[in-house]
Parts: structure tokens; sequence; C-alpha cells
């Protein structure tokens, strides 16, 4: 089976590395599919985003890094994806997530949705808390892998 993990990845978390290898271990292809969306104000880049994922997952067989425009189901289907993959942390992110998979099962149900509820050690983590701890210079280690970690010092002018 053929599973999309999309998202804005703006940066990519150890919460989004841990999906990423729960997905690898249980599909043939994982498709992580970063949104390149113009309304969305991002610190880096759709290019910067797929490369920071592709150096992340160059170990794996099964995992490949592309970008996408426009409805994440059209995309699906271009890349007969049989399963959409999203991460839940929280309740909060709950209902927006039920409109979002009921709305692309009706667009195309034979593409399912599923849900990986996060790890306990990532439900607190997002790469908002991430540039904002990073904004005032706060510690994100435990958040990101270093090279990572280096390029959103280096975005936000820290040492
Ligand atoms: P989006 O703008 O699509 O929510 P994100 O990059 O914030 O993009 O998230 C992409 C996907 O990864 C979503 O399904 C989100 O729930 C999931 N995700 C983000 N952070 C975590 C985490 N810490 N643990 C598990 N899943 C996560």
């Amino acid at each position: 089976m053929i599973a999309i993990y999309p998202g804005s990845f703006d940066p990519i978390t150890y919460g989004h590395l841990d999906i990423i290898n729960r997905c690898a271990n249980k599909f043939t292809k994982v498709i992580v599919a970063v949104l390149n969306n113009q309304n969305k104000s991002v610190v880096f880049s759709t290019e910067e985003r797929v490369s920071m994922i592709k150096e992340l997952t160059s170990g794996y067989d099964n995992v490949q890094v592309d970008n996408f425009e426009g409805l994440l189901i059209d995309y699906a289907k271009k890349m007969k994806a049989d399963v959409i993959v999203r991460g839940l942390r929280a309740v909060s992110d709950y209902e927006y997530e039920m409109q979002m998979s009921l709305y692309n099962k009706q667009l195309c149900p034979e593409v399912e949705t599923m849900f990986l509820v996060s790890d306990t050690k990532y439900s607190y983590l997002s790469s908002s808390i991430v540039k904002e701890i990073a904004s005032y210079g706060g510690e994100i280690s435990n958040f990101v892998p270093s090279t990572i970690e280096e390029r959103i010092k280096a975005k936000y002018g820290c040492k």
C-alpha cells in the first residue's frame, strides 16, 4: 500500500520523524508531501523543507519526498495513493482533521485517511512551538535533529 504523509513541515521535527518511521515500517511506500502553498506564511521555502526531509530520510528505501500544490486529494489520486496519513496530537487536532478527512472521503472514497496517535514524548511538539522558542533564543535540541537546529538558528540569527 502507498501512503501519503502531507504537511507543512516548517520545519520537520522529531514528531514528524516518528510518524514517518512508523509509516515506513507499515507501508510499501511512503510519500512525504510538502505543501507548497503560497498563501500560508512559512519560514522555510518549499525547496528547503523538502531537502531537510530528504536528508533525514535518506536511510529509508521506501520513503520518497515531494511537494504538491492544490488539493491534497487530487495529488493523492495522481500518486495512486491508498492512504493519507495524519498525526493526531491533542483533541484540538481532531475537529479540523475530521472535517478534512470527511471532505476528502466525499471527493474520493477509495482513499482512506488514517490517523496515527502521536508518541507521548512528542504530543506537545509542533513546528510553530519550535520556531517560537528559537525566536527567543531558547533551547530546541530536544525537538529537532542537530542539522535542523542549525538551520533554524541561522534563520533566527542565533548562535
Ligand atoms: P499541517 O499544516 O498540515 O498541519 P504540520 O507540518 O504542522 O502541517 O503537520 C503535518 C502532519 O504531522 C499533521 O498530520 C500533524 O498532525 C502531524 N504532526 C505534527 N507534529 C506532530 C507530532 N509532534 N506528533 C505527531 N504528529 C505530528
